[in-house]
């Protein structure tokens, strides 16, 4: 520990904030300088898609006070320094670090008039547009945020299109018998799908679809997936493609003061036979805020790989989705426990015969069980 007298963390969210409590309570006692775009004090997204829209401000993110004073709001990242070690701000400001976590999240992917959703004042903005009477809301892309808003959108008494590009929302994560029970669970619902078609332009309140089909909507938001937050690494030396590079101990590749951690990391997962991975989800973010953290204060030579199962949940017109482990690596699939029919049942996800991936549709325990089984590498 003693190598390290200052730490600089940009990205003051979940992975940020989880970063800077773990140095405190591993008893690091130097400088810490958490730099942050966003003015707000670190909060809770999953909520914005979901009781923010329905008028619930909530999005308390405990410890969220313990950003302390060395905490740099509304300001940006711009460049690293990597030989200088030295982290440039948008208004010309140097802060300098002997260790240095990379916190920076994601950020949607846009298309010219519509909305995404990523921060509280996206979510308040949106709400207020559903409030204002907006009777047609399209939404573009299935995926968990797209669909959230759909089913919200609904709840509020809206008419709701949704368009994917798959063939059924959220296929390539959910697998086939999940993401077709998806489908019809939308519809059963009121939503309007239209599936295998992608929105190539909105204009004036007109979508054009890739199939030569136009709708009119009142209000279009996007769930296009998101884009990690990497520009103010250009020139610096650090390796990224989509998402940091990381070594199995989340250090930067080839660094021994840089560490990343959450949606902007990209890692080889120990699990998965050493596939890079770049997980977006709540609990990757709050898990490897502390890791990366640790690591770092532990040095790359003592440091801990990070291996945990990644997992999920989904809210979607009362019903509850979740993942575990990597669905999409799969080449087999069998429902192990309930039906479709029942509107109750889990499906797990084999790769050569090893599980490694389940997802649950109101069936947690059967999740729990099946993450387990990931854990240990179960052959079903
Ligand atoms: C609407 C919504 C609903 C969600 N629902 C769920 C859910 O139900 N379950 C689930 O598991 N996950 C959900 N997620 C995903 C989850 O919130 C993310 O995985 C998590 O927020 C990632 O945390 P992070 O700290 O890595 O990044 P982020 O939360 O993206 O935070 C990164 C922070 O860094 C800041 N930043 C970026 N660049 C710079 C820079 N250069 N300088 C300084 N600051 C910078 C950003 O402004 C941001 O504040 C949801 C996300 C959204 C948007």
């Amino acid at each position: 520990m003693g190598r390290i007298n200052k730490i600089t963390v940009v990205g003051a969210s979940l992975a940020g904030l989880r970063a800077v409590q773990t140095l405190r309570r591993e008893g690091f006692e130097g400088e810490v300088t958490l730099v942050g775009a966003e003015t707000h004090l670190p909060y809770n997204r999953p909520p914005l898609s979901k009781s923010v829209l329905r008028g619930d401000d909530d999005v308390t993110l405990p410890g969220a006070e313990e950003v302390g004073d060395q905490w740099l709001r509304g300001r940006q990242a711009v460049r690293l320094d990597v030989r200088s070690r030295t982290v440039t701000l948008d208004d010309g400001a140097e802060v300098g670090y002997d260790g240095l976590v990379i916190a920076s999240g994601a950020r949607p992917r846009r298309l010219d008039g519509v909305r995404t959703l990523r921060t509280l004042d996206d979510a308040l903005a949106l709400r207020a547009q559903l409030e204002s009477g907006h009777e047609h809301v399209l939404v573009i892309g299935g995926g968990f945020i797209g669909g959230e808003v759909a089913s919200t959108a609904r709840q509020l008494g809206r008419k709701v299109t949704l368009v994917d590009p798959a063939p059924y929302p959220m296929h390539a994560g959910l697998g086939e018998e999940a993401s077709r029970w998806l489908a019809a669970h939308h519809e059963r619902n009121g939503v309007e799908l239209v599936t295998n078609a992608r929105v190539t332009a909105v204009n004036g309140g007109q979508v054009r679809l890739s199939d030569g089909r136009s709708i009119a909507a009142d209000l279009v938001v996007g769930g296009m997936g998101v884009a990690p937050n990497t520009e103010w690494l250009d020139g610096s030396g650090l390796s990224v493609d989509d998402g940091v590079l990381c070594e199995p101990t989340l250090f930067a590749t080839e660094s021994t003061d840089i560490v990343a951690a959450g949606d902007v990391a990209r890692w080889p997962h120990g699990l998965f036979g050493g596939e890079t991975v770049r997980i977006e989800h709540w609990s990757n973010a709050n898990e490897q805020g502390a890791v990366a953290a640790r690591n770092l204060l532990a040095g790359p030579e003592n440091a801990q790989p990070f291996a945990d199962v990644p997992n999920f949940a989904t809210h979607v017109h009362g019903a509850r989705v979740q993942t575990a482990g990597l669905p999409h690596l799969a080449d087999a699939a069998s429902i192990t426990a309930g039906s479709p029919e029942e509107e109750r049942f889990a499906v797990a996800f084999t790769r050569n015969g090893v599980l490694v991936g389940a997802v649950a549709v109101n069936s947690p325990k059967d999740l729990i069980k099946l993450k387990r089984a990931i854990t240990a590498r179960e052959t079903l």
